[in-house]
């Protein structure tokens, strides 16, 4: 994965986190999908290292 894509993702979750911490994950990650995900927590997610913002 690029590290510009990375430090995308990183930021995006902390900014979730900071001023939406009701928020999933999920709802807002390219891999909120059945197929697509490999995490138990989806669709509830609040931190995670496969996030990727859509
Ligand atoms: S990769 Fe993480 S944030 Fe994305 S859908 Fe799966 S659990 Fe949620």
């Amino acid at each position: 994965m690029k590290l510009v894509e990375r430090w995308r993702s990183y930021l995006t979750e902390w900014w979730l986190r900071f001023r939406c911490p009701s928020e999933f994950l999920c709802d807002n990650c390219r891999y909120d999908h059945p197929s697509a995900c490999p995490h138990g927590l989806r669709p509830n997610a609040v931190k995670c290292p496969d996030y990727r913002p859509n």
